[in-house]
């Protein structure tokens, strides 16, 4: 059996406490007659729940690079252009730098993500293997599920379908990937071209689907309904993903509910990023209705963007900046979309800090739990499964 005893936290900014972690799940308290392997102080800290990064691009980072200068790009193709510039440009493979971010994502409090990687002929599956590298490095200490992303597109790209039926085929990944099916790809208003591949490999190869639709207007939401329809006809429900939508927050309120609840019955989960106010999606109404919501990083220092960090407490913060989060209630929302509404997503244990849950948490100093939504103090300790994983930002080896 092993024990740990983490002394003097305070869960969610509560009162202090003492969390006794057995064999990785808290325990109410300490077992009869047993001796803790490690004893920590936790110095009256906040404890919070690890957080989940439910949409990352590990493969594109150029995390820990030089310096990266971008040219201007529009739209799609230019940023997709971009890509395989920078890629070809990178000093470290995939699996190095995947594993520099990831690692760093660690430090700030990640105990799970959703890793989407590019699956092209300009790379072969070099995103999908790089990214299984940098998982076995950090196995016990995150929690990573692979998405192969047709990012160049299954219609426009020849190859992407035999390289994405590979990869499925050889059980590379766990989720295959889609992309703006009726605009980008340039397949049918319903993108059936698309979804024929990617529900032929889940039905043949139990693979998950997660599928990125920037897509706004009829582009976005013929799909979108297409996608619930087959994942009922296929018995996927809890199964599918929709990334980003950003075809649903310009939705008039009505119209936003009906939509909704096609989605919650075929059991599509949703990703968001909240990269904007008006790109956000409104994930309250929409948990209210049913709908299993995570929240991710996106890019982080690639081609499309300087920004990002792969801090998930940081992307609970502008979560609550670009929802004009005030309230108590609003930010600690943010942060619990970020913890649980992640896992719900991976289908991941809840990690509350209650008895039974996973002994995942990390602890910083601070006086609420809203407060640390704001400031982003620094992870002092991150645990996962009992054991401490990261110390002072930089990962326990
Ligand atoms: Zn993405």
């Amino acid at each position: 059996m092993h024990v740990t005893l983490f002394r003097q936290v305070r869960p969610f900014g509560g009162p202090v406490t003492d969390l006794v972690a057995v064999d990785g799940v808290l325990a109410a308290e300490l077992p009869p007659g047993a001796h803790p392997s490690s004893v920590l102080e936790g110095g009256g800290r906040i404890a919070l729940p690890t957080l989940v990064d439910a949409h990352i691009h590990p493969d594109k980072t150029s995390w820990g690079e030089p310096w990266y200068s971008r040219r201007p790009a529009h739209g799609l193709p230019e940023y997709v252009v971009g890509d395989v510039e920078l890629y070809e440009h990178q000093r470290a493979p995939i699996g190095e730098r995947a594993h520099r971010l990831l690692a760093h994502a660690v430090t700030r409090g990640t105990r799970a993500v959703r890793a989407h990687v590019d699956v092209a002929p300009a790379y072969g599956l070099a995103g999908a293997t790089g990214l299984r590298e940098a998982a076995e490095r950090l196995a016990g200490k995150l929690d990573v599920q692979s998405v192969a992303f047709p990012q160049h597109g299954v219609v426009r790209t020849p190859g992407v379908a035999e390289l994405l039926t590979e990869a499925a085929r050889a059980h590379l990944v766990d989720a295959v990937g889609g992309i703006d099916p009726a605009g980008f790809d340039g397949g049918s208003a319903d993108g059936r071209e698309q979804f024929d591949l990617l529900f032929g490999l889940a039905e043949r190869y139990g693979v998950l689907l997660d599928v990125h639709l920037h897509d706004r207007g009829a582009a976005g939401l013929g799909p979108l309904r297409e996608l619930a329809a087959r994942t009922v006809a296929a018995g996927l429900q809890g199964r599918v993903t929709a990334s980003h939508v950003f075809c649903l927050p310009e939705l008039p309120t009505a119209e936003l509910a009906r939509t909704a609840d096609l989605l919650a019955d075929a059991g599509i989960a949703l990703t968001t990023v909240a990269p904007s106010a008006h790109q956000v999606l409104p994930f309250r109404e929409l948990q209210a209705r049913g709908l299993r919501i995570g929240l991710g990083s996106d890019g982080v220092r690639d081609s499309w963007s300087p920004y990002g960090n792969a801090d998930m407490l940081h992307r609970a913060h502008l979560l609550g900046w670009t929802t004009d989060a005030r309230t108590d209630q609003e930010l600690t929302d943010c942060l619990e979309l970020a913890a649980h509404g992640g896992a719900e997503l991976l289908g991941l244990p809840r990690a509350d800090l209650t008895p039974g849950s996973p002994a995942d948490f990390l602890l910083v100093d601070g006086e609420c739990t809203p407060q640390v939504v704001v400031d982003l103090p620094p992870r002092e300790l991150v645990v996962k499964a009992g054991r401490v994983v990261a110390e002072h930002g930089s990962l326990v080896s």
